[in-house]
């Protein structure tokens, strides 16, 4: 009786039920367009394996984020649920390894890392810390100071791991994207050998190397065939947006591609700065013997006819050709909206005015988002809905893990962890008064020695400015060392033990100690401290998301994210700031066809975000920081070229307010709209 099993499956599409029920002989690539539900069959997949048998221990499920992971989990278990009932929570809580690659890496590595010849201790270094710590070679190195034109720390950082994401030489990397860096070549080969050495000695992996580690060591036969054998089914959401250390992976994983299904949409490939490649997907077929089976999707379930019109000829005018005709059965809806604002602030008055619309019209907050191509595009609108008062959150921005005292607190427990993390002891040590760059420097040597990390600390001699603090810092870092207390009590103490310095370095103490009762709560969430610091540095959560398991959660909010972060996500009603050349496409890049082609699927990801309702904003004139020295000023705003004069009648033109007619009307860019200062002059000026 297997009605009841297959019941899920009446409700996909014959193309979707066929990658759904899939058998799992060969690979399987899904390759359709937005919304055509490509995540809703990989999960409906997931299900139906569940459901007919698959150990759910021994599926990993890659996502793009761990919100997607998570998101993909909830779905699994509704539909899973339909098939098994109560079983079913159990069954998808088994449902273990799945999140991004970067995640599952940090696990499998550390499972094996004796094998490897890693310290299973190893910490992990954000972006962040990545660039303080090749900023610290450097200066050892001596390349700052004699060589003054010398690239700076981030940018030292992203052509490192572009060479080694791309697989590249660093030649060929540097000719290709960073032509201005290229004189330095035989300086960053040494700068980059002095990092690697740097990062082995303090037992800290980078994100890349997680990537790069695990490469290796799937490519050892043994382990590749050990690790690749724990998994009956290896599933991969948003395909095109992988680099080739993944797709070297996978193929370890799975050389046959027997249990291998990936899913994605080439014309939304909008990663290659983090040098993803669309090659991955188009060569996927090609990788195997016999080659894989490919199912396309054409009908779109998530937009109005209008907007996927308007979506649809926006990617149509690409240079490559994306053979995917999206149709959709849904009817109704208007035309996208095309507006016209002022400046900054009309903008900003648009979105809030037009979202509380939609609001007494019945949608909630959640149901809408704002999208902006780059973070600090939404700052006037924050303020504006800030003013107003409404919740918003932001994705791809809200750096809450930025805060230093969080940071602080962080890098207490890492420095714990590992205690050879030589920029989380810089950090912490340097919170002690009276303790500078030199005697951290110092007490790190030691420590860097010595097996005995309490020992290390012992024969450090603190000046009298430190004598005071230095013994409860040492009991707690040892005891923490030797995880006396056990998670999450531990953050507890070190929390106690932060305190008086939070109050001694801030005069905002009563806020920031506002953020640590809220770190604790994340904290709860997970099973152990390793888990805990390596999901945190791998994938922050927004300060307020729901995952973060914080007060939010039964609220009503706006979304504000980067087009980045919106990948995979869908609402009702979405607006998209600044759809003018210079922003989209940025003009912050080489300007290469590449780059601008990738900046036009970057907006067709944006537009197909929507389902009801999308509205695309043009300034007419804009705030640009102007690259050469000429200063920051106003400059007047050409709508995107990617909506040329003969697609523009897809989109329903809007000036708002109406009282702005056109170009004529609109104050010399500069020029105030009212001088208030002029104003304040003369009224004294009159007495
Ligand atoms: P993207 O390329 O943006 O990631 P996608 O191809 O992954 O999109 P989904 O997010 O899976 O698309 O699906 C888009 C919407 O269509 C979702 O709301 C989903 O629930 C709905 N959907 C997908 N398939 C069906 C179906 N067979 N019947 C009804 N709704 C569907
Ligand atoms: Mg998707």
């Amino acid at each position: 009786d297997s009605a009841p099993v297959t019941a899920h499956l009446a409700t996909l599409n014959v193309d979707q039920r066929r990658a759904a029920e899939h058998a799992s002989e060969g690979p399987l690539l899904v390759i359709a367009g937005a919304g055509s539900g490509k995540t809703a069959t990989l999960a409906h997949r997931v299900a139906q394996l569940i459901v007919e048998g698959a150990d759910p221990r021994r599926i990993l499920l890659l996502t793009f984020s761990r919100r997607a992971a998570a998101e993909m989990a909830r779905r699994v278990e509704r539909i899973v649920g339909q098939a098994m009932g109560a079983k079913a929570q159990a069954a998808t809580a088994a449902l273990s390894w799945s999140g991004t690659f970067h995640a599952v890496g940090a696990r499998l590595l550390r499972e094996r890392a004796p094998e490897i010849g890693l310290d299973p201790s190893f910490t992990i270094h954000d972006r962040g810390d990545s660039a303080d710590l090749i900023n610290l070679v450097r200066h050892e190195l001596g390349f700052s100071k004699t060589a003054k034109r010398f690239p700076l720390k981030a940018t030292c950082l992203a052509i490192y791991s572009r060479a080694v994401n791309e697989q590249a030489e660093l030649d060929v990397i540097l000719r290709k994207v960073y032509p201005w860096c290229a004189e330095w070549e035989a300086e960053l080969r040494d700068l980059f050998a002095g990092y690697v050495e740097a990062k082995q000695r303090q037992n800290v992996l980078d994100y890349d190397d997680l990537l790069l580690y695990l490469a290796e060591m799937l490519s050892d036969p043994d382990l590749g065939a050990e690790t690749g054998g724990r998994f009956d089914h290896v599933l991969v959401d948003e395909y095109q947006d992988t680099n080739r250390l993944q797709s070297r992976i996978l193929l370890a994983l799975k050389p046959t591609g027997r249990g291998l299904t990936v899913v994605g949409d080439d014309a939304q490939s909008i990663y290659s700065f983090r040098a993803a490649t669309v090659r991955n997907i188009l060569d996927f077929p090609g990788e195997f013997r016999p080659s894989a089976d490919i199912v396309t999707l054409a009908q779109n379930y998530r937009s109005t006819p209008e907007i996927l019109a308007a979506s649809n000829a926006v990617i149509g005018l690409a240079a490559e050709r994306y053979t995917k005709d999206l149709w959709t059965a849904r009817q109704g809806g208007g035309k996208p909206v095309l507006a016209r604002v002022l400046d900054d602030a009309g903008q900003a008055d648009y979105v809030v005015d037009r979202v509380l619309e939609n609001r007494e019209a019945g949608m909630t907050l959640k149901q809408q988002a704002v999208l902006f191509r780059a973070s600090h595009h939404s700052g006037p609108l924050e303020i504006e809905l800030t003013r107003r008062n409404i919740p918003f959150v932001k994705f791809g921005g809200l750096k809450f893990l930025d805060a230093q005292h969080v940071k602080d607190m962080l890098a207490v427990l890492r420095l714990a962890e590992n205690p050879r993390d030589r920029v989380a002891g810089f950090r912490v040590l340097q919170i002690l008064p009276g303790i500078g760059p030199a005697n951290a420097a110092l007490i790190l040597d030691r420590i860097e020695d010595s097996p005995d990390t309490a020992a290390a600390l012992d024969r450090f001699m603190p000046p009298a400015t430190t004598a005071a603090d230095w013994p409860a810092f040492r009991d707690l870092i040892v005891n923490l060392n030797a995880r006396q207390t056990g998670w999450p009590a531990e953050l507890e103490q070190v929390r106690q033990w932060y305190e008086p310095h939070l109050e001694r370095i801030h005069d905002d103490a009563a806020v920031r100690l506002a953020d640590l009762v809220q770190l604790g709560q994340i904290a709860s969430g997970y099973a152990s401290r390793e888990r805990f610091l390596t999901e945190l540095t791998l994938d922050p959560p927004g300060a307020t998301s729901d995952e973060a398991g914080v007060p939010m959660l039964d609220e009503d909010y706006l979304i504000l994210s980067t087009i980045h972060s919106a990948k995979g996500q869908e609402w009702k009603s979405v607006f998209v700031l600044n759809c003018i050349d210079g922003c989209i496409p940025s003009d912050l890049g080489t300007g290469t066809t590449e780059e601008i082609e990738e900046e036009r699927r970057l907006l067709y990801v944006a537009m197909t975000r929507a389902r009801d309702a999308l509205d695309l904003i043009t300034p007419q004139r804009c705030y640009v920081h102007q690259q050469a020295r000429r200063g920051d000023r106003h400059v007047l705003a050409q709508r995107t070229r990617f909506i040329p004069d003969h697609i523009v009648d897809h989109f329903e033109a809007r000036l708002w307010p109406a009282v702005i007619a056109g170009p004529g009307h609109a104050p010399a860019p500069g020029t105030p709209r009212i001088d208030v200062a002029a104003r304040m002059r003369q009224r004294w000026a009159a007495k």
